[in-house]
């Protein structure tokens, strides 16, 4: 059912950038055996799903959306992909995201833009998109997508879907395609909170083979989902409510605070004074370790190789010229420059200090609350192509998520609401390091 609706709707998403029909069948067919026998691998046993273009699966081609790996199999699956297949779950494709997982609107993708379900003329949000837009085209009933400064929450709220970003090691990025690996977390899309819990059980998983995995033993994130919110306290940060946000956009996500005051959840305004220079900070660490991460496409080791080049040094340049495209090059030449002697203390030991503060506003804040909500994202889907010509505006969208991943914290986004004319609204639940399960419920509560 799952091939024939994306055969049906994915022209018009473009959500897949390639399909693994055989092997999916296959799993099906292993599932429904298992089924039958009484003996299923997991309670998401034979559900069909997708992961975003930055996982490897062995194989299956795997793009991370760069031309400069056109071409690319990979020997081995990352850690996740191997925990669902042991669970039992068919993995459709892999799903479109902005090349590296560097933008916030898929439109950076080599391979042409996704499509947003609720209107195709704007973007599903990035640089999960892909993920998002398959999820909520009902292409796919979940999807695994990475966050570094937003990318699973706000395509979340763009679509209208629930997604975590879990706390900094509680996903192994083991076999993930690094973007900046002190940021990167991996974490699922779906469209109730209970299925987004039932995933994340599968991958909440201590991995050996990655360095940052917490070894820290996950809950039960199903069980105690309908506990409610009643006697607990929320945090409303007085920095997220900025100028130029969406009116319609805090109309909705004040309506939704309002709603856990009536389910019996007391709201508290909080600070967060270092807010202000978060996206500053982000958007100097972020490439800074990309720059580092992007050295290993050199035209040798995978991928895209320049063939007519003369001798080595051209083969490099050459093929990563033609590989990458402009914003991963924009962001190689900031992060370089930012690690580069003589500015190294002066840009990138000063944003590391400022990462710092902002980690410590969130843990006095936390002294005072159990979890913090907020807007997902200043603004609702916007037009495709309307933030193209100026990067700024596009690392604006990315104001109210980033902060969570520069200080390591779970991250929650879920619908709360849509715009007159049918746009998804997505509100943002934060929380302490490892409380997943508590955003789970606060989530589940409001649903
Ligand atoms: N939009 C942000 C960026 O471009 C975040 C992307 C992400 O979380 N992968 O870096």
């Amino acid at each position: 059912a799952c091939l024939a609706r994306i055969a049906q709707v994915d022209g018009k998403v473009k959500a897949f950038l390639c399909l693994d029909e055989k092997g999916a069948l296959a799993a099906a067919e292993a599932s429904d055996a298992r089924r039958k026998a009484g003996s299923p691998a997991s309670p998401l046993d034979g559900v069909p799903i997708g992961v975003k273009d930055l996982f490897l699966t062995e194989g299956v081609p795997t793009t991370a959306g760069s031309r400069i790996l056109e071409g690319f199999s990979p020997p081995y699956d990352s850690t996740v992909v191997g925990l669902l297949k042991k669970a039992g779950l068919p993995i459709v494709g892999k799903l479109n995201l902005d090349e590296f997982a560097m933008g916030s609107s898929n439109e950076s993708s080599a391979y042409g833009p996704t499509h947003n379900p609720w209107a195709l003329d704007r973007t599903p949000g990035g640089s999960s998109g892909g993920s998002a837009a398959a999820v909520a085209a009902r292409e796919v009933f979940g999807a695994l997508g990475t966050d570094t400064g937003g990318s699973i929450r706000q395509p979340a709220a763009f679509t209208n879907l629930v997604g975590i970003k879990p706390t900094y090691g509680r996903v192994s990025r083991y076999g993930v395609i690094a973007y900046a690996s002190s940021l990167d977390q991996v974490g699922p899309m779906a469209r109730t909170v209970p299925d987004t819990a039932a995933l994340l059980q599968l991958i909440a998983q201590h991995d050996p083979l990655d360095s940052t995995s917490a070894p820290v033993e996950a809950p039960n994130y199903s069980e105690d989902l309908e506990g409610g919110v009643r006697g607990l306290k929320l945090g409303v940060p007085r920095e997220y409510f900025i100028e130029g946000m969406d009116p319609e956009v805090e109309a909705t996500v004040r309506q939704a605070m309002a709603a856990y005051e009536r389910l019996g959840a007391t709201l508290v305004e909080v600070s967060l004074p270092h807010t202000k220079y978060a996206l500053a900070t982000y958007y100097l660490l972020a490439p800074a370790e990309a720059s580092s991460n992007l050295a290993r496409y050199d035209g040798v080791r995978y991928g895209l190789r320049a063939k007519d080049a003369k001798g080595l040094r051209e083969m490099y340049g050459q093929s990563r010229d033609r590989g990458f495209g402009s914003e991963v090059k924009h962001r190689i030449m900031l992060g370089t420059y930012a690690l580069s002697a003589g500015y190294y203390d002066a840009y990138y030991v000063r944003a590391q200090k400022v990462r710092t503060l902002i980690r410590q506003d969130f843990t006095k804040a936390f002294e005072q609350v159990d979890a913090i909500l907020s807007p997902a994202s200043p603004v609702p889907p916007f037009k495709l192509g309307e933030k193209t010509d100026n990067p700024l505006s596009m690392y604006l969208m990315d104001v109210f998520t980033l902060p969570c991943n520069l200080a390591g914290l779970p991250g929650l986004s879920l619908p709360c609401g849509f715009t007159k004319s049918n746009l998804p609204i997505g509100l943002q639940i934060l929380g302490k390091p490892f409380d997943e399960a508590r955003l789970l419920r606060i989530a589940r509560a409001f649903e």
